[in-house]
């Protein structure tokens, strides 16, 4: 029943998700700029890991550190996490703050009081320059600009395959005692964009076909999983694996299996321990062969006899490890020095506990990926050298700040959990809730004599709460519900995909704030949560 609150139309039908406010938002925009896209196209290794190729590989690594000592400083800065987590959109909005920290001019307040190069008024210059790795895409940062800050602000294309970006900085460094080094110092930061998904590949380097078979089947048969497999299982149920092989078949099962991992990963679901990570995020890898093979109902031990369904699944199966998973971890996860893991909590928050608890696996595996080479045999295909890791939980801005602490909570209990199971990391681990770009703001509504905390943002055009659906241009002031204040609640029971009516809290969509000029008429960085102090964690000690 619509009523009216100090100038907001009120709609509010249910205890959470109530919109309060439509008004039209729209104003003047920038104009949106040309992209500065370059299309490399990047092909995988297809060489198997041989000791040779492992002596060259950590050859041009020290080579590399040479170079860096000579030159100034480097870091390579991973940015993971499952599709729809956020990379993307934070490594836009960390670029944009790195490289346009300066424009709002001197004496302006800082919009990184935590990034002490900045609040300290250190950093001198910052810009983008080519990057190391011709054979890696380059990050389309002008292109992801552009559709955040255009005419048009919108979010930009996700993240499908690994890309890459150099941005350069160059500042005071700080003289901490008589003996420090004094004068302007370079740190050039590569960030490297790739899929968390195929993070989750890792742990099928040391798995047969037959027990990845037996471990997916089994899995798939949960009582939160079983649904969503149902039309993949019925297919496989009817096929003898011993059977002789054929094309059509395995493609057949391939496409059903893809199918279910693909719907259960639906925001629906928000399931994430779903490998292998290429069926999910093929990368340049799209329709090939080397994606054509599923788990089959077979026998860990079993001989397979020569040209059987079982025997050429499994060769496909030892394909994808050896062209697709290792050459990854070795040419690219193993250089890595620090790395960010985006989370969307909030997405598994929404479907229920079941994902949540689903999540915590996928998080177990990630960490097994950066204990790996520590003490365990796939430490002779590669050894990561990553000090710090920051999970960071993305989109808190769809939360009012008061549930930001628990968000927070919630993934800090998600990470140390993950953390004792994989048996400790050996890098310094920070839990952080962010948004990277800040697309709402705050606003308190009293209703019916109740005093709620509610944000106020445009939703995407066809968000809905009920029977009301967004157009995109209305903004609204919503009430999104509120995290439980103890984080174990959030792991408590089976529930998944849970309606709309019967959930404690629901996120909607909005689009992105509108951005404002600088002087330059270029626009200033976007409005964040605490990227700042992700961005102290991650690069501050490097440019003291
Ligand atoms: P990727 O698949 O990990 O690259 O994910 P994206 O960066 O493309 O983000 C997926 C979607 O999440 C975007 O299209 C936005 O709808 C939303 N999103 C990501 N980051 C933010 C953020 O900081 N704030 C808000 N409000 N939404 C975000």
């Amino acid at each position: 029943m619509p009523g009216r609150l100090a100038g907001l139309s009120l709609w509010a039908r249910r205890r959470v998700g109530r919109r309060f406010r439509a008004f039209d938002a729209r104003r003047a925009l920038p104009k949106p700029r040309a992209g500065g896209y370059t299309n490399r196209v990047f092909r995988l290794d297809q060489a198997h890991v041989s000791q040779l190729s492992d002596l060259l590989f950590e050859t041009r690594i020290a080579a590399e550190s040479f170079a860096e000592f000579l030159s100034g400083g480097r870091l390579r800065l991973g940015v993971t996490g499952l599709s729809r987590s956020g990379k993307t959109v934070f490594i836009t909005a960390l670029v944009q703050q790195l490289t346009r920290a300066l424009a709002a001019g001197a004496g302006r307040r800082t919009a990184l009081p935590l990034f002490r190069v900045v609040a300290e008024d250190r950093l001198e210059n910052a810009h983008l320059d080519p990057q190391p790795d011709y054979g890696v895409p380059r990050f389309a940062y002008e292109e992801h600009l552009s559709a955040l800050t255009g005419l048009d602000r919108r979010w930009p294309h996700s993240t499908r395959r690994i890309s890459e970006l150099r941005v350069s900085l160059e500042y005071k460094r700080k003289s901490t005692s008589m003996f420090s080094r004094t004068g302007t110092a370079r740190l050039d930061i590569d960030i490297v964009d790739y899929p968390g998904e195929w993070l989750l590949d890792l742990p099928l380097l040391d798995k047969s076909y037959a027990r990845w078979s037996v471990e997916t089947l089994e899995a798939s048969s949960a009582a939160a999983r079983a649904p969503i497999a149902a039309e993949w299982r019925g297919a496989n149920a009817l096929i003898d694996p011993l059977a002789r092989f054929k094309e059509p078949t395995a493609q057949r099962l391939a496409s059903l299996f893809t199918q279910y991992l693909r719907h259960a990963k639906t925001d629906r679901f928000a399931l994430s321990t779903l490998p292998p990570g290429r069926f999910l995020m093929p990368g340049d890898l799209e329709g090939s062969p080397m994606l054509s093979f599923a788990p089959l109902a077979v026998e860990e031990g079993a001989e397979f006899p020569a040209r059987s369904l079982a025997l050429e699944m499994e060769r496909r199966y030892e394909a994808y490890k050896a062209q697709i998973v290792k050459p990854f971890f070795r040419d690219h996860f193993a250089r890595l020095d620090r790395q960010i893991v985006l989370v969307d909590a909030l997405a598994a928050l929404n479907s229920g506990p079941a994902a949540v608890r689903d999540m915590e696996t996928a998080l177990t595996e990630v960490l097994t990926a950066f204990r790996t080479g520590r003490s365990n045999l796939l430490g002779s295909i590669f050894r990561p050298k990553i000090d710090k890791i920051l999970f960071a939980a993305t989109k808190a801005d769809h939360l009012h700040h008061t549930s930001h602490d628990r968000l927070e909570g919630i993934l800090r209990l998600l990470t140390s959990r993950a953390i004792a199971r994989a048996e400790g990391v050996g890098a310094k681990i920070d839990v952080i809730a962010l948004a990277a770009v800040r697309a709402t703001r705050e606003a308190v509504v009293k209703h019916d004599g109740e005093t709620l905390q509610a944000i106020v943002g445009t939703p995407i055009a066809g968000e809905r709460i009920g029977l009301d659906a967004f157009d995109g241009m209305a903004e609204g002031a919503i009430f999104p519900g509120e995290l439980p204040a103890d984080p174990r609640r959030a792991f408590r029971g089976d529930a998944l995909a849970v309606p709309e009516e019967d959930a404690d809290f629901r996120f909607l969509k909005f689009r992105p704030p509108v951005a404002q000029l600088a002087r330059d008429s270029e626009p200033l960085p976007l409005p964040h949560i605490r990227l700042d102090r992700a961005m102290e964690f991650l690069l501050g000690d490097h440019l003291v």
